[in-house]
């Protein structure tokens, strides 16, 4: 009831317009004080420093609770730009993202696809890369050797 009220409020001051939220939304609230309040009291379930615009994409979303991460249950934050723009993320973060399985399979797929081989670092191209690093870095083409050329050194600065 609440939310109705508040939403039809919006709609009358053109804050929210066929169901969208006015591009000059921010200033409009700026002028609608109480309105602005009134928002900001039904959006604390919001467990972050939302801004106002924010706040209206929840109540238009109809969006009642806090919004978490699938994978560790943090809160997500809604996105401010870009295409999924006045959405909430599915992750709180690049790493929880990452973690789950069916990213893990669906990166394994895109791998064999591109580089015949579900793990990249395994495939020649990747592998090739890393020689070139290593070759760049060290003058081997592999760590291990790095650390034999290093132990080799040592030995025979003892040695001496
Ligand atoms: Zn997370």
């Amino acid at each position: 009831m609440q939310r109705v009220r508040l939403l039809l409020e919006l709609k009358r001051l053109g804050i929210i317009r066929n169901d969208r939220v006015s591009t000059k939304a921010k200033s409009q609230l700026l002028k609608q004080p109480m309105v602005l309040q009134k928002l900001v009291e039904y959006t604390s379930f919001l467990h972050y420093d939302a801004s106002p615009v924010e706040r209206l994409h929840v109540v238009q979303q109809n969006i009642v609770t806090q919004p978490t991460c699938k994978a560790c249950n943090g809160i997500v934050k809604m996105r401010t730009s870009g295409r999924y723009r006045a959405t909430f993320p599915t992750y709180c973060s690049a790493r929880c993202l990452s973690n789950q399985e069916t990213v893990k399979e669906k990166r394994k797929a895109t791998n064999l696809q591109r580089y015949g081989n579900p793990f990249a670092i395994a495939s020649t191209v990747c592998r090739e890369k890393a020689k070139q690093k290593w070759l760049e870095n060290y003058g081997v083409d592999n760590p291990a050797k790095a650390d034999v050329v290093k132990q080799k050194r040592k030995q025979m600065l003892l040695d001496r």
